[in-house]
């Protein structure tokens, strides 16, 4: 039976049986108890479902997992300490010393970080396209060790609206798997499976736990990608020496996923912890309901700073001068998120002002939760690029991240408007 999102967000991940607690309980335990032998041994070899040790999997963590994977309409899920371990463990999951990432250069300053300094030091490379591109632009930087196409649904801090499709196709021609970072969207205003992505990435840290709450990631694996055979991805074809000879390629369902666990998070163990799961799932429940407030308190918001004397520029898809209101109107149709980004007339000092007078919208690194908040990233998230590193990534320096919470609309224009009068 396959239920609408919001019936999946309450109901998703996990069903009680008789007597057991209505919501998942917070199984607070390295390990698990068997009286067989083989029974264990069949666990380690695969051969059965079930837990053994909470590294590898853990009972409240497959609780959130399975209503995320039902959420984005994937095979199945893995659920990460953070969103940035998500991104390292998927990468690690498909590339190798020499191998190659195609990314566009739109993205959150960590997974810059991570791509363009940490990834080089271990030989993968990532070659930035302008997600604007044309397809032909973009192709020429694929060669035969690229193993990941990369975007972000809504990019964080540039709110540039990925065209999944062009991707899709390119990466459908090649061979190759494209991976999409759905953070800021969610599944509930875009479904990347569905215009062809393979993977889905989420930092659960924002509008999933949608209180800052809980820190976490997912990879979700669409379980929709040609493995078998494709001499690009040699390591999901040949024995794993590791796993007993394991052949990831041929499996039924969701090899990214089983290869991502039984290698990466066995070797590196960055699972997410139960008790932050529990939160995630719960955070869930009403994740419909919040995106729906997030956009639409955006909307309006949006809409007073485009209007003000004070405002240079505001980027919010729903605006309909926006360079990407109709790739919005494609991707985005019930919501465009609560992110925006705008940028204060004269110097960066009044980005500062602007930000100290504000009395109910605070100033934090984290975005995406309930509450409003801003960030000036050129001074903080993007503190480590360079002026043309920042142009690059789409940040001008004046650039004000607004993450629109779910308060009422009108006391969060209020407080703008208060801060604005003093710049
Ligand atoms: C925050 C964020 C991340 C990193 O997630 P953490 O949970 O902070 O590690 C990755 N991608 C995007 C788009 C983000 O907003």
């Amino acid at each position: 039976m396959s239920y609408r999102k919001d019936t999946i967000c309450v109901q998703g991940g996990y069903r009680p049986a008789s007597g057991e607690s209505r919501i998942p309980p917070i199984v607070q335990s390295t390990t698990y108890v068997y009286e067989k032998t083989q029974d264990m041994a069949d666990l380690f070899d695969l051969k059965a479902d079930g837990y053994f040790y909470s590294r590898l999997e853990n009972p409240t963590v497959a609780a959130f997992e399975g209503k995320v994977a039902a959420l984005e309409g994937g095979a199945a899920a893995i659920g990460c300490a953070s969103g940035m371990s998500a991104l390292t463990l998927a990468v690690f999951t498909v590339c190798e010393a020499g191998d190659n990432i195609v990314s566009s250069s739109a993205i959150y300053g960590g997974t810059f970080n991570l791509f363009s300094v940490t990834l080089p030091k271990l030989g993968i490379k990532t070659r930035f396209f302008d997600p604007d591109a044309p397809a032909e632009e973009i192709e020429k930087l694929i060669d035969g060790r690229t193993k990941l196409i990369f975007g972000e649904t809504i990019a964080n801090p540039s709110i540039k609206i990925l065209d999944h499709e062009k991707l899709a196709s390119i990466a459908r021609k090649h061979g190759i798997l494209f991976a999409v970072d759905n953070t800021l969207a969610t599944s509930i205003l875009c479904t990347p499976f569905s215009w062809g992505a393979n993977l889905v990435l989420h930092s659960s840290s924002k509008y999933l736990d949608g209180h800052a709450a809980a820190l976490g990631g997912v990879i979700v694996d669409g379980g929709n990608f040609p493995f078998k055979g494709n001499a690009r991805y040699a390591s999901f074809n040949v024995p794993d020496e590791s796993y007993h000879g394991l052949v990831y390629a041929d499996l039924p369902s969701a090899p990214f996923a089983v290869k991502c666990r039984a290698q990466m998070i066995r070797d590196m163990g960055a699972i997410m912890s139960p008790q932050n799961a529990f939160l995630s799932w719960l955070g869930c429940d009403t994740l419909a309901l919040r995106m729906e407030r997030h956009s639409s308190n955006a909307k309006k918001v949006a809409a007073y700073l485009a209007g003000h004397p004070k405002i240079d520029w505001v980027w919010h898809a729903s605006l309909p001068g926006n360079k990407y209101h109709k790739l919005a109107e494609k991707y985005l149709p019930d919501g465009q998120g609560g992110m925006l980004s705008f940028g204060i007339r004269g110097d960066v000092a009044q980005s500062a002002r602007f930000m100290e007078a504000l009395r109910l919208v605070t100033q934090e690194t984290h975005v995406a939760d309930a509450r409003s908040c801003v960030l000036h990233p050129a001074s903080t998230t993007h503190r480590q690029l360079t002026k043309e590193e920042l142009a690059e990534a789409g940040v001008p320096e004046n650039l004000v991240r607004l993450s629109v919470g779910i308060e009422d609309a009108d006391d969060i224009i209020a407080d703008l408007d208060g801060a604005l009068r003093s710049v």
